[in-house]
This record gives C-alpha cells, sequence and structure tokens, in this order.
C-alpha cells in the first residue's frame, strides 16, 4: 500500500515502540519524509532514522521535550525545510506506575503536573507550533495517542487515565476548531507489547501484563506496536478525509471484558 506517497510526517517519541512503529509504517507506505522526535533516547531515534532510509522515506531527528513549548517549536521547525506538515503524530508520553489505584497516597502533586504537561500540554504545544505547516498541508491529520485508560479510568495509575481522558477531551475541541484543513483525532490503545511496562514495572512485571492481556482480551491478544500503528495509520491516511473528532479503541477488545464482568 502507498497511500502516504509524498506526505510530510512528524512524530513524537518515535525512538521506541508505537513511535517508531508509526515512523517506519509511514516510511514503508510511501511517505517522502518522517520527522522523527525524541527527547533523551538518541541511539534509539538513530535506529528508527535508519529504518525509516531504508524503507525508502528522508529521515530528519529532532530533540526535544514536548513539554516545553520552546523545544516544541524547533521540532516543529524541523519541517521548515518541506513548506507543510501533512500528518502529527502526537505519540510520546510517560506515566507513573501507581496501579493499586485505591492507594491514594502513592500519587503526588507533582506526579499529576508531570504527566499532564507531557500527556496533555505537549500535544497541545506542539499542534500550535505545528499548526501553519499542518494549515499550509490543506489536508492535515492530527493524532493523539491516547489509551483505554482514558476512557474506562484503568491503567497504570489515576494521574495517567486522568490525562488521557483530558486528551481525549481536548481532541475534541481542537477537532471543532481546526477543520477544514486539520482533522484531530484520538487513538486509544489497550496493552501494547513496548518497552513501557518493563520500564515501569521490570521484566517479569510486564510479562505478567503481557499474559494477563492475553486472557483478558477476546482476541486473546498482547497487541504490538504494529498492530496499534496500523489502526492509527488510517486516521493518518486519506482514507478518513471525513473522520476528525473521533476516539478509536485499539485494544483487542480490552474494553468488552468490564461489561461482562459487570453483570456476575
Ligand atoms: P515507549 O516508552 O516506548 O514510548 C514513549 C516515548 O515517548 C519514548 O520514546 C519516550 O522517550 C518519549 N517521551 C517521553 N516523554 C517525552 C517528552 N517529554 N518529549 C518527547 N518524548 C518523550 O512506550 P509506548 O508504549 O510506545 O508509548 C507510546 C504512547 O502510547 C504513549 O503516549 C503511551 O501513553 C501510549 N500507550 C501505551 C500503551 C502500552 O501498553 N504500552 C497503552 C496505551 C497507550
Amino acid at each position: 500500500m502507498r497511500d502516504f506517497e509524498g506526505k510530510i510526517v512528524l512524530i513524537t517519541g518515535a525512538s521506541t515502540g508505537l513511535g517508531a512503529a508509526f515512523a517506519v509504517g509511514a516510511a514503508t507506505r510511501g511517505a517522502k519524509a518522517v520527522i522523527v522526535n525524541y527527547s533523551k533516547s538518541q541511539a534509539e531515534a538513530e535506529a528508527t532514522a535508519a529504518a525509516v532510509r531504508a524503507a525508502g522515506a528522508e529521515a530528519v531527528l529532532a530533540q526535544g521535550d514536548v513539554a516545553e513549548d520552546g523545544d516544541c517549536r524547533s521540532i516543529a521547525a524541523k519541517a521548515e525545510p518541506f513548506g507543510r506538515i501533512d500528518c502529527l503524530v502526537n505519540n510520546a508520553g510517560v506515566t507513573k506506575f501507581a496501579p493499586a489505584h485505591g492507594d491514594l497516597d502513592a500519587l503526588e502533586r507533582e506526579d499529576f503536573q508531570r504527566l499532564y504537561a507531557v500527556n496533555v500540554v505537549g500535544p497541545f504545544q506542539m499542534l500550535r507550533a505545528a499548526r501553519p505547516l499542518l494549515e499550509a498541508s490543506g489536508r492535515a491529520s492530527v493524532l493523539m495517542v491516547s489509551s483505554i485508560a482514558g476512557v474506562t479510568g484503568i491503567g497504570s495509575s489515576i494521574a495517567y487515565a486522568a490525562s488521557k481522558g483530558a486528551l481525549n477531551t481536548m481532541t475534541l475541541s481542537l477537532a471543532r476548531v481546526l477543520g477544514p484543513k486539520i482533522r484531530v483525532n484520538a487513538l486509544c490503545p489497550g496493552f501494547i507489547d513496548t518497552p513501557w511496562h518493563e520500564k515501569g514495572l521490570g521484566a517479569e512485571g510486564a510479562a505478567r501484563v503481557r499474559e494477563g492481556t492475553k486472557r483478558a482480551t477476546p482476541l486473546q491478544a498482547a497487541s504490538t506496536a504494529e498492530d496499534i500503528a496500523d489502526a492509527g495509520l488510517f486516521f493518518l491516511s486519506d482514507a478518513s478525509r471525513h473522520v476528525t473528532g473521533e476516539t478509536l479503541l485499539v485494544d483487542a477488545g480490552l474494553h468488552l471484558g468490564f461489561a461482562s464482568l459487570s453483570m456476575r
């Protein structure tokens, strides 16, 4: 499929996991250039850029912390030589693992502030910085990488779920005001098999979540980054040209488990 032919794509947090899968997916489908943002992991970002080039697209590295407005502006500026941005994926995200939600003392005010700064304010600032270049595209698509946590209140912590819920609401507000030139949608993955869980829970904890997800989902699947990116690429492609303000759960059916549990 070459449905990204000629597109200029910018992805935040693209050195690892889902962001890297978006970068390679867009390049494989014909993107002209992929701007690979990373905050700290330069070696991994260079590996993503090499994979993008191997797939046939130009790769541009853009270091920066999306929580910093000045960084967002310099990340967006990397696309200026191309004259436009066709696709912006606000993928960068962080969490604080406090999975025993009843333990309210496990979260500090600073945890909420850090998570909101990256997961909510970051996407807002990135979109604002990229807006002129997105409008120059005339057919731009912005994708917010949210989470099932933001829809159901589950996940690594209450602060994380609340930040993704805020991101979902912000998606609606932005979609309403940025048309007709810019579409804005949100993707809500369930479990994704990326470094995310191992970073927070260690290898054993990550394996436990992976196996638990397989048991809890109708599709009996622990999604890979590519499984999720493939669904997200739909929102970035022209196949979704009349879709804006939409929120899509991509979770192998994980959310359905909660409905049946309540009937027991
Ligand atoms: P990941 O840890 O591999 O990717 C997150 C990326 O964001 C990392 O590359 C990290 O360096 C980058 N990042 C963090 N803070 C940043 C900042 N301030 N500025 C720029 N980059 C920053 O994990 P992933 O699973 O690929 O996560 C990608 C997205 O998917 C996140 O938004 C996460 O909330 C969401 N998500 C993940 C899961 C899951 O199960 N892994 C489920 C639902 C949603």
